[in-house]
């Protein structure tokens, strides 16, 4: 289960070079052919911990269009585990691509309505879920727990140059709690909220007193990208992916890679950063989600 070194890229641009900066990309959209981003660094310890443990399901939870979802089912086939992946809210048909591709990996779909969707990390969905599937190995919604924390520690271990800022995309906080426990208190990380609210701080906090003990201050949260929340597009932000794909042919996702990446650009168009300054973006992945947006 080695994860092939992701290679870093540095991105040319008159604006970093009007403004004195340099900018870095690591891929991790190109660590694995099927479980792309960080998705695979959350679940790698996770898979085998699932062997040492002789489980043969892995059960999830996701949305439709989860990148989660595409990776545990992918990773199963890979793999050799089952996988039931328990899909927010009502079936959709046709499938749509990320279901379709689940399903083609032999996951097993099952639907659960909103309102017990929120509560599936009680005892008693827990429960339920038991008595219907038997014994299965849980990953929660979007991979995080201690083992995805220390598998996203792996991405700066990889890296062979330091950076003064390490920049990227949130979600659930699992990936960038891993780089700030790898980076013990060093340079700064900078992660962009895709979703509305403020509580993601809380939340990183929280994942890393329970993963280490620790708390750090060399990192943060901006919540000024998500463009109204999770999955939220505006026009001026879709262009900015498709000039950025042109010129530096590299694809972006529009609810991870794309927002965090025209935030990164935004700070440094408005003097964030002084001149001299290293910046590395990681690229998560996730690009299997562009097909939701019809791009
Ligand atoms: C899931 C995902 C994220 C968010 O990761 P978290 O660990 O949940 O914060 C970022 N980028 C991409 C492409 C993702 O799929």
């Amino acid at each position: 289960m080695e994860i092939s070194p992701a290679p870093v890229q540095q991105i040319h641009e008159p604006l970093f070079e009007q403004k004195g900066v340099q900018v870095f990309i690591k891929r991790e959209d190109l660590t694995h052919p099927v479980v792309s981003g960080n998705k695979w660094r959350k679940l790698k310890y996770n898979l085998q911990a699932a062997k040492e443990q002789q489980h043969d399901t892995l059960l999830t939870f996701g949305g439709a269009y989860s990148n989660h979802i595409h990776a545990v089912a992918g990773a199963g086939k890979a793999f050799g585990f089952k996988t039931i992946g328990i899909i927010r809210g009502e079936e959709t048909l046709p499938l749509n691509h990320t279901l379709t591709y689940a399903k083609s990996c032999g996951m097993e779909l099952r639907y659960m309505d909103r309102a017990t969707y929120r509560l599936k990390n009680s005892l008693e969905v827990k429960h339920n879920l038991l008595s219907a599937f038997g014994k299965f190995y849980l990953i929660p919604e979007g991979g995080t727990n201690a083992l995805a924390i220390k598998g996203c520690e792996e991405i700066v271990e990889d890296l062979s140059e330091t950076y003064d800022y390490y920049t990227l995309g949130v979600g659930t906080g699992g990936t960038i709690s891993g780089l700030i426990a790898s980076l013990k208190g060093l340079n700064q990380v900078i992660g962009f909220s895709s979703l509305k609210g403020d509580f993601l701080t809380q939340e990183v906090e929280n994942l890393l007193v329970d993963y280490n003990g620790r708390e750090y201050k060399n990192w943060q949260i901006n919540n000024d990208f998500h463009f109204g929340g999770y999955a939220k597009i505006k026009p001026e932000f879709l262009s900015f992916i498709k000039s950025f794909e042109d010129q530096h042919g590299i694809l972006l996702d529009p609810v991870y890679t794309g927002k965090s990446l025209y935030g990164l650009y935004q700070l440094i168009n408005k003097d964030y950063f002084g001149r001299g300054t290293r910046i590395l973006f990681i690229h998560t992945g996730g690009l299997q989600g562009r097909s939701g947006f019809g791009i």
